[in-house]
């Protein structure tokens, strides 16, 4: 539990931070919410998240704070929480509203919530993963980082239930995402992921292996990779500002590779580690 978080210029206690039940948030998920890692005390790769926050607000027409009190309220999140590894959670609303309306009635101020928790981070080759193959029955505008998250919610209940870490998603054939991550498919050492159009969240992890492995001279290609072809697959690992790089050694009953953690994967692991350690020293 973080000590202190952000709702509207104040700084509470979490159990004292309330919402009025007409917030927009609460009656439509008319919201969008960012989240950023924080290693030793430094948020990681900020200005990439932030623009992702801005183009989410940009996308529902809700008016940015602006950068500058994005960038004082992480640094004040992190000083009243003395939070060295950390996921920061920004969410804001579209406000509140007394009359139920789809459509705003007047304009709004809107609701902005940032709060904290710990994150522990580590440093070794994370062991394989199951994942479990389900079609993707979420909305068009997966671009967007939307508080609506009922879609991924009902796939990881149901990849959960199968006893999967996360559930991979695929929509006319080919694969788009995880319910929470990107992925990365190896074959024949080079790298494919789906492009960034609406139909993946555009993930700053992703971005960031993308450029990790350009660095290394690891062909990538932003193309989707096809569900016929995952049996082929020599290696197969998910990202996301949590879990960092996952490799997933078996989607339900393939095993990919030899269903451990792939050579290109566990480079790619020590690079991301090594770039966590540079970033957060500067
Ligand atoms: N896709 C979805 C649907 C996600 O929810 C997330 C993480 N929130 C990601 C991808 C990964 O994004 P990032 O690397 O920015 O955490």
């Amino acid at each position: 539990m973080p000590e202190s978080v952000y709702l509207n210029g104040e700084w509470l206690a979490p159990e004292a931070a309330k919402v009025s039940v007409f917030d927009r948030g609460f009656l439509f998920a008319d919201g969008i919410y960012e989240v950023v890692p924080v290693y030793q005390g430094q948020p990681f790769l900020l200005e990439h998240h932030l623009a992702r926050l801005e183009r989410s607000l940009a996308a529902l027409a809700i008016e940015s704070a602006g950068q500058q009190f994005w960038l004082e309220l992480i640094d004040d999140l992190l000083a009243r929480n003395q939070s060295d590894n950390a996921l920061v959670y920004i969410q804001v609303t579209r406000g509140a509203e007394a009359k139920r309306s789809h459509l705003p009635q007047g304009p709004l101020a809107p609701t902005i919530f940032a709060s904290v928790s710990a994150m522990p981070v580590h440093w070794d080759v994370p062991a394989p993963a199951q994942a479990t193959l389900l079609e993707d029955i979420r909305w068009l505008r997966c671009d967007i980082k939307s508080i609506s998250l009922l879609g991924n919610i009902m796939l990881k209940q149901q990849a959960q239930a199968c006893g999967a870490l996360e559930p991979i998603l695929h929509r006319d054939g080919l694969i788009t995402e995880g319910a929470s991550s990107n992925y990365f498919a190896v074959k024949n050492g080079e790298l494919y992921t789906a492009p960034t159009d609406h139909l993946i969240l555009p993930g700053i992890t992703r971005m960031w292996v993308i450029e990790l492995a350009r660095e290394l001279g690891i062909p990538v290609h932003e193309q989707a990779f096809a569900v016929t072809d995952l049996a082929q697959l020599d290696e197969l690992f998910l990202t996301s500002s949590s879990r960092e790089v996952q490799p997933i050694g078996q989607i339900d009953d393939i095993i990919i590779g030899q269903g451990g953690c792939g050579k290109v994967t566990e480079q790619l692991v020590h690079a991301f580690h090594a770039s966590k350690r540079q970033l957060s020293a500067q």
